[in-house]
């Protein structure tokens, strides 16, 4: 499988800022040559940097993805093809983020045996966490808890957290973020 490489609005959203490269790498934490790489398109972002640009940038992630998806009010996975992080997780938007609500949605995919840790999102940031399909365990608070199809969790993501399939068959999961309108850029106003 050769993965499409994974094209994100990093100079848009950086221009939109007002920020320089140098000033972008220094809220972030992101290298100015690796911000550099991404605009061009010459290096596609680990999932693990595009949290570090949402974060650093007061932003959901879905701000630096939403020219690739349409932004409808009803979702079919199967009609679009998913976000593939080489080594990591695939995911499709649900819904993008509505600033209304201050919330998007991803549908999240795990294959057996996958393991996924995040970083601390923002502050104040809040994870909804719905199993569709199969068995997986989330991380947070340093323990790692078993959650079954159906199960739902809701939790503060503004410290380390994960999730891992520990089974044999596929796991996916809805896992909605909740940002806290202070915490944003107002969206509106750009
Ligand atoms: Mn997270």
């Amino acid at each position: 499988m050769t993965d499409k490489k994974i094209q994100i609005k990093l100079k848009a959203v950086r221009q939109n800022a007002g920020l320089s490269l140098s000033q972008a790498a220094e809220l972030t934490g992101v290298s100015k040559a690796m911000l550099h790489q991404i605009e061009r398109g010459d290096s596609s972002p680990t999932i693990a940097t595009l949290w570090k640009l949402a974060k650093g940038f007061h932003l959901p992630l879905t701000a630096f993805i939403e020219d690739l998806i349409q932004a409808t009010d009803t979702f079919t996975p199967a009609k679009i093809d998913p976000i593939r992080f080489q080594e990591s997780i695939e995911f499709h938007t649900i819904f993008p983020f509505d600033p209304v609500f201050g919330s998007e949605t991803f549908l999240i995919t795990l294959k057996p045996g996958q393991t996924h840790t995040s970083h601390s999102h923002d502050i104040g940031v809040v994870e909804d966490i719905f199993v569709t399909s199969g068995e997986m365990d989330v991380l947070q608070n340093g323990e790692w808890t078993r959650y079954r199809c159906g199960d739902g969790l809701r939790f503060s993501a503004d410290q380390p957290h994960g999730y891992r399939n520990l089974t044999n068959e596929q796991v996916q999961f809805h896992n909605t973020l909740h940002y806290p309108r202070t915490t944003l850029f107002d969206p509106i106003d750009k």
